[in-house]
Formats: structure tokens, C-alpha cells, sequence
């Protein structure tokens, strides 16, 4: 079973077909939440993973975007962005991104946008954070998104501090039998200085995993933006890579 690990596509489909078309063949496509939000073609990014076999939790964007989150919370790029795409939504995608759990187990693996203990809202972006949710969750891997920045925090033992170890690029890796958070990164906003979406491939019966980027036609969605008015620091970003 081939799993290809999505998270935060935030409505960037340039960047998802990039991602599809370097991924090769895949059994199930697990995606960690935050289809909606910063981008120019919500719809269509929920139209086109719709359609490909797959299991998806809701991300903080994607309730903001249907109003179960209170918009306040946003910055007020992201505040624009998401009332914008809430006038884009048709109700079959507000629909779906309603139906979307905020929690899933599969297996060995918790699959959640933010963390365990509050999977819409927590960023698990330090050892500090993975330490306090290991209590959360049952299964040997959790996976999350919501940073955008590809990373792994390996449990190290009672009131140890646990590992954060970056993974090699292009590259399957044991997955090994220590309990883990692994995050993908960010498929249409990646942040940590480097443009091109990022994303994981899972290989169940080899119990590896593959982390990867791919370059795609950024300016090809910065044109859409830019048409749609959204807020130009967002526009930028995708340039750079934060
Ligand atoms: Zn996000």
C-alpha cells in the first residue's frame, strides 16, 4: 500500500497537480487538512482530491472557510483570503468540507491537522509541543501538518526530550517502530525557504517513507491571486518560500 501524504494544498492547484504528476502510482492519497484558504482555486482543489481515492481531516482554514472558526483568530491576510473563499465555495464544497472529520485513525497511524489533544487549532512545531501529545494519541505515528514545514519528532522515553529530526529529500527511510510525529510539509504553501511544494510518499509494506518537493508554476498561481485580488503579501510568499 502505497500512501501519498498530503497537507495544507490551501486551494493552490498548480501546486497539487505538480505534486500528483511527481508522485507516481499511489493506492490512497491521506491528506492532513487545510484543502482551502491563501489560494486562488478552492473548488477545484476540493473537486480534484474528491475525485482520487482518499481520507482527509479538516484543517483550521477549512473551518474558517465554512464558519465553524471564528475568522477573528486569522491574521488579517489570512482573514481576507478566507472570507474570499467563502464567497467562492459552492454549497457542494462547503458540504464536503463539513463532512471532513477533524480526527482519523488508520492502522499504526493518527492522522490530524494540528495535534492530538486540539486538532484544529495546536502547531506541533517544536519538541516542547510533540512532548505534551504524546498522552494524546493511541496509535505508533501521528501525523500532522498546519506548520508547513516538513519535519519528525521521534519519543525519546519518559521525560525525555524527544528527537526533531529533518528527513533526507528524495530518499525512503525506515519508518522504524519508535512512535513519531512525522509532518509532510506544505504542498501549496511551503514555508520553511524553499517554493516548491512538499509532500511525503508512505510505502506500508516497506514501512518507509519518502519525503520530496517538486518545483511548479508558481507565477501561475500568483496570476489567479492577483486576478482575485487577494492580499499581495500572500502573493510574494509563494516566491519565497515562508
Ligand atoms: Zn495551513
Amino acid at each position: 500500500m502505497r500512501i501519498l501524504l498530503l497537507s495544507d494544498i490551501h486551494s493552490n492547484l498548480a501546486a497539487f497537480e505538480a505534486v500528483l504528476a511527481d508522485a507516481g502510482t499511489f493506492d490512497k492519497i491521506w491528506c492532513l487538512g487545510d484543502l482551502v484558504g491563501y489560494g486562488p482555486q478552492p473548488n477545484e482543489c476540493i473537486d480534484r482530491l474528491m475525485d482520487l481515492p482518499n481520507i482527509c481531516v479538516a484543517g483550521n482554514h477549512d473551518w474558517a472557510a465554512i464558519g465553524q472558526l471564528d475568522v477573528s483568530m486569522f491574521n488579517p491576510d489570512a482573514m481576507r483570503a478566507c472570507l474570499w473563499t467563502r464567497e467562492q465555495l459552492t454549497p457542494h464544497h462547503v458540504d464536503v468540507l463539513r463532512s471532513l472529520p477533524d480526527m482519523l485513525v488508520d492502522g499504526e497511524f493518527t492522522i490530524v491537522h494540528g495535534s492530538p489533544s486540539d486538532p484544529i487549532w495546536e502547531y506541533v512545531s517544536a519538541e516542547k509541543y510533540a512532548d505534551a501529545n504524546w498522552s494524546s494519541f493511541d496509535t505508533v505515528y501521528c501525523l500532522v501538518g498546519h506548520t508547513h514545514v516538513p519535519v519528525v519528532f521521534q519519543y525519546a522515553g519518559i521525560d525525555k526530550r524527544c528527537r526533531e529530526m529533518f528527513l533526507p529529500w528524495h530518499e525512503a527511510v525506515p519508518l522504524g517502530r519508535q512512535r513519531l510525529f512525522l509532518n509532510p510539509g506544505g504542498v501549496g504553501q511551503p514555508r520553511n525557504n524553499d517554493p516548491r511544494a512538499c509532500y511525503a510518499i508512505l510505502d506500508l509494506a516497506a514501512y518507509t517513507v519518502e519525503q520530496r518537493r517538486v518545483a511548479y508554476p508558481v507565477a501561475d498561481t500568483q496570476r489567479l491571486m492577483l486576478a482575485a485580488g487577494l492580499p499581495a503579501r500572500l502573493v510574494t510568499r509563494l516566491s519565497l518560500g515562508w
